[in-house]
């Protein structure tokens, strides 16, 4: 099943905390609400406040940090099952869908599916990293245009960041039409990785 996202398809960057209206820095940390997957941008101290994930809570605190997966192991056949039709896609463990969602671009906006479990737990099985993925805020990245073949658990503010920046590209990760698009997400997936340190 894949429907079409109605919800903002990038990160955002406000001025202000949208809790307590506090100013922030450009880099300021996220949360995000899992029941809508709405990002929201937040002061340090109010991002404190969601430091510890209680499953009570309406915000979860979104990680700034990608994490690199040294070894990381998924054959075509694999990635097939998985059931996503583009070379660029996150994959998120969703707790109200109690299953995992894959998050990904296309010419219609940008769409989730739901991941077939069994696809997903023969990955997880070979990569204990996977098994580790903090629900609702990071996300297995998957980047497979041209040649590449990168993964990395990734915050998701990032993820819909790169998905933003792509959207105005489509064409390109959608087949062979090569555009501006493919430097970008080489150069973005070369920031994140640079800044990420290792899962383990
Ligand atoms: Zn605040």
């Amino acid at each position: 099943m894949q429907i079409r996202l109605p919800r903002r398809e990038s990160a955002p960057a406000a001025e202000r905390c949208e809790l307590c209206s506090a100013g922030v820095a450009a880099e300021q940390p996220h949360l995000v609400e899992p029941r809508t997957r709405a990002l929201v941008c937040v002061c340090d101290p109010c991002a404190m406040l969601f430091a510890e994930a209680r499953p009570d809570a309406r915000y979860v605190r979104v990680p700034r940090r990608a994490r690199s997966l040294d070894g990381f192991k998924m054959t075509e056949a694999q990635w097939d099952a998985l059931g996503v039709p583009v070379h660029l896609a996150f994959f998120v463990r969703s707790s109200p869908a109690d299953g995992v969602i894959a998050l990904y671009p296309s010419p219609a906006g940008a769409m989730e599916s739901l991941v077939p479990p069994g696809a997903w737990n023969e990955i997880a099985l070979e990569n204990k990293a996977i098994r580790a993925m903090a629900p609702d805020v990071e996300a297995l990245l998957v980047h497979r245009v041209g040649d590449a073949r990168e993964h990395l658990l990734a915050p998701i503010a990032r993820c819909f960041e790169l998905t933003g920046m792509i959207r105005k590209h489509r064409t390109s990760i959608l087949g062979s039409a090569r555009d501006g698009a493919d430097a970008e997400i080489h150069g973005f997936m070369a920031r994140l990785k640079a800044e990420a340190r290792v899962a383990g």
